[in-house]
């Protein structure tokens, strides 16, 4: 086994060796342009990302916890107010509500980790004070649209949808991050459409958000020297704007399509009572950022187990939002035993994704989970 390279959830390497040249090209274009910062090409790969998620404006932001702030102010997100959420996530998705001056009241996530609708609706229905909602979806699996849909009309809330994980995902035909107000997604370098560094969006069919946003990114000026709003300095740089419209963005397409291949031969191939995959609902197209399992008696053990068959695995994640150190500084609320999510944390391992894996790498990543005895 000392022999074989080991399987990586991110190889960064192989993703270099495909788009060198195109990413070599941005990098040069820039440089000769002399300009910098919000220039010609945030706003080309602004209109590019825009029209391939079919929204009507993007803005382009220094990372997605970031865009999710910046989404929740443009909002009118003001101090004090209660952003219902997950506690299963990125703890980017609290911190950017804290941030905005929210206070997260989290509950419990369905068997497929993602935010419990039903019992939402429930709350909803109880705390009419609960105006804002940032429904995750997560692992690259899209939740029920249209159950969003039906909540955001009926309990006329403010949706941000958090897409950082789920580009490319769609429900029923549709994208994800299209019901809310506005979605805020990442280019962290490990996320699907990663660029060479931080960077993020929000994206909305609302001209309000869009311009609210490119103020807020800007120290909340409106015109230079006119500040507004008490901004940020968030702003997608040109260089990983020209990289991400070159390079990355033309190929996000059939990455997905060899993700969800991969994805296609786990479902097929693992096969052990000891491990239970987290699949999409129907209706779902995931974009399979993550390939989540539930283990079975010791997780430890099986990442272990992983390891001595040369393959990487990580947890997602490991300590839920509302139980980290960070929070008992701010007010936050959980509403009903987080029982799902618990499980979750206790016992969910991630298995490589990534579209560079070969054939060969998937066949092994599928003999280990199955040679696993628990
Ligand atoms: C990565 C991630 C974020 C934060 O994005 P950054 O660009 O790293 O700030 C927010 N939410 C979710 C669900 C994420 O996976």
């Amino acid at each position: 086994m000392s022999a074989l390279e080991t399987i990586a959830l991110n190889d960064f390497t192989r993703q270099w060796r495909t788009i060198a040249a195109d990413a070599t090209h941005a990098f040069t274009r820039v440089g000769e342009s002399g300009w910098y910062i919000l220039g010609k090409e945030v706003e080309r790969f602004e209109s590019a990302l825009a029209a391939s998620w079919t929204f009507k404006h993007a803005v382009g932001c220094a990372n997605g916890l970031d865009a999710i702030e910046i989404g929740l102010r443009a909002m009118g997100l003001s101090q004090g107010q209660k952003v219902l959420t997950t506690p299963l996530s990125a703890f980017a998705t609290t911190l950017a509500i804290v941030r905005a001056g929210g206070v997260p009241v989290f509950i419990d996530v369905d068997p497929t980790g993602s935010i419990d609708l039903r019992a939402a609706a429930a709350v909803l229905g109880s705390k009419p004070e609960i105006r804002f909602f940032v429904p995750v979806h997560l692992f690259g699996h899209p939740f029920d649209l249209d159950q969003l849909a039906e909540l955001k009309t009926r309990f006329k809330l403010l949706v941000l949808e958090d897409c950082a994980q789920s580009i490319g995902a769609t429900f029923r035909g549709r994208p994800a991050g299209s019901v809310g107000q506005c979605l805020a997604t990442s280019f962290y370098p490990t996320k699907n459409l990663g660029c060479m560094g931080d960077g993020g969006a929000l994206l909305t069919n609302e001209p309000t958000l869009s311009s609210a946003a490119r103020t807020l990114r800007d120290y909340g000026q409106s015109e230079k020297y006119f500040h507004d709003q008490l901004g940020l300095n968030s702003r997608l740089d040109e260089l990983q704007a020209a990289i991400l419209q070159d390079a990355l963005l033309p190929r996000l397409e059939s990455w997905t399509a060899r993700r969800s291949q991969i994805a296609a031969k786990y479902l097929a191939g693992i096969k052990n009572a000891q491990l239970k995959l987290i699949t999409p609902i129907e209706g779902a197209t995931s974009a399979w950022h993550l390939f989540p399992l539930l283990i079975q008696g010791g997780r430890e053990a099986f990442q272990k187990h992983l390891r001595a068959y040369g393959v990487a695995s990580a947890i997602h994640y490991p300590r839920l939002i509302p139980n980290q150190d960070a929070l008992k500084r701010v007010p936050f609320e959980v509403i009903g035993p987080l029982t799902n999510a618990e499980r979750f944390a206790a016992s969910e391992v991630s298995i490589p994704i990534h579209p560079f894996l070969t054939d060969e790498e998937v066949d092994r990543v599928i003999a280990a989970c199955n040679g696993w005895k628990g």
